[in-house]
């Protein structure tokens, strides 16, 4: 397998894959990380759709997927996208697809026109003999619409034919294979084969994706590194079912990180489950800091902090790290339209004296407030040199008008 030098920040070079077209947004070969989401609107309801789809687009998403399950979703599928072109919003949308694929593709090719991809599973397009003409079926109408597919393996929906044939390979073995590693291999050999077959239906080889996810962190790790040395397609990483909150955050990002710190994967998603009522753009943001924070690609200004401790004498520490990281994603999709290279952008939220100065020394600006017992006095750093000290009540809003001006001063307007 020939590796590719691309990445500069000490991570292992990036897997060589085919470079895949999804719309305007190019996934594979060079191409940096890309990062995915999903809805969980009923997609027949368009309106719902398209607010949903708007907010993961505008919160990072690169490409968003809805799942297409029944005909009213199908015929849903291009007004959503009218929808969105008319937020101007062009993000390419992926139809997510089971059991009756075929059908909803032949009888709506609307729907068809209006995707950028379609996924398939291999273990979910038909049973017994109908599997290999309605997924033939699938790959004929992505031939034909010109659209690329992901094929996406889950061990919670694997082929059932495949697991039934390494199983019996394995147990003819004279040291047969534990059951984990019978079920990876047949994740791995169910993307693999379902591959060669899109591509012996006429499929060419830079329209496929691959991914095959399964819950358990080290499962994933180790069938990921099965399909990237075993293949060139581009692969696309999830945790399934990562569960809610820090658990589901942590484990994505455990799983993830070894897997891109060794060059594999050209797409993510992270498939968090959002609290009731909560935002479903959190796994877009977990998804962006996980690359920003391997140093793969830069979204948006870091802020750094400290934990804090016995020495920080308030929650005003806490307050205004939390402030100054809310104001920063706030103000990057108007500062992302103005300045070149605002996204690389660190500033720094220090609790004391104890290391405020030297962190705050090594990002573009920092701030050490004081902490009990020290001079009531908020030294602020520059570009590594200390420039103000700030005192008193408006401490707050003097840092973020110094955060601004730094942006206005130390990026480059774009033209127009
Ligand atoms: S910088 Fe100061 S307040 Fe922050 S964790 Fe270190 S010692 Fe504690």
């Amino acid at each position: 397998m020939v590796q590719a030098p691309v990445c500069p920040f000490g991570a292992k070079p990036r897997f060589r894959t085919r470079l895949v077209r999804i719309g305007r947004v190019a996934v594979g070969a060079d191409a940096p990380v890309v990062v995915q989401s999903m809805t969980n609107t009923d997609t027949a309801d368009v309106l719902g759709t398209a607010m949903q789809v708007a907010e993961l687009a505008r919160a990072g998403s690169e490409i968003v997927r809805i799942t297409v399950n029944n005909e009213d979703a199908a015929k849903a599928v291009p007004h959503i996208r009218d929808r969105l072109l008319a937020l101007n919003v062009d993000v390419p949308l992926v139809g997510d697809f089971h059991y009756n694929g075929h059908k909803l593709l032949t009888d709506f090719p609307a729907c068809a026109e209006a995707l950028a991809k379609f996924r398939i599973n291999p273990g979910n397009v038909g049973a017994g003999a109908r599997r290999d003409p309605q997924f033939a079926a699938i790959v004929e109408l992505a031939c034909r619409h010109d659209k690329p597919v992901r094929i996406g393996v889950n061990w919670g929906s694997l082929d059932q034919s495949v697991l039934a044939r390494i199983m019996d390979a394995n147990a003819r073995l004279a040291e047969p294979r534990d059951a984990g590693a019978v079920m990876r291999e047949a994740l791995v050999v169910s993307a693999l084969e379902s591959a060669a077959k899109a591509e012996e239906y006429g499929l060419p080889g830079d329209r496929i994706i691959l991914s095959a996810k399964v819950s358990s962190v080290q499962d994933l790790i180790a069938v990921y590194r099965e399909l990237a040395a075993r293949s060139d397609y581009p692969l696309h990483l999830g945790l399934t079912e990562a569960g809610m909150g820090s658990k589901g955050i942590v484990a994505s990002t455990a799983a993830l990180a070894v897997l891109l710190q060794e060059g594999i994967g050209d797409t993510i998603r992270i498939s968090l489950t959002p609290e009731p009522n909560g935002n479903r753009a959190q796994e877009v943001i977990v998804a962006q800091e996980i690359l920003q924070t391997m140093g793969l690609r830069a979204f948006t200004p870091m802020v750094i902090a400290c934990p804090g401790c016995g020495r920080t004498t308030s929650t005003f520490f806490q307050e205004l790290a939390a402030g100054i990281q809310t104001y920063v994603r706030e103000q990057m999709p108007v500062w992302r339209t103005q300045y070149d290279g605002v996204e690389n952008m660190t500033v720094a939220v220090m609790g004391c004296v104890v290391n405020g100065p030297g962190e705050s020394k090594h990002a573009n600006i920092g701030i050490s407030l004081p902490g009990t017992g020290e001079s009531p006095a908020a030294p602020v750093f520059v570009d590594g040199e200390k420039t103000v000290t700030l005192r008193g009540a408006n401490i707050a809003a003097e840092f973020k008008a110094i955060v601004d001006d730094y942006v206005a001063t130390r990026y480059t307007r774009k033209a127009g």
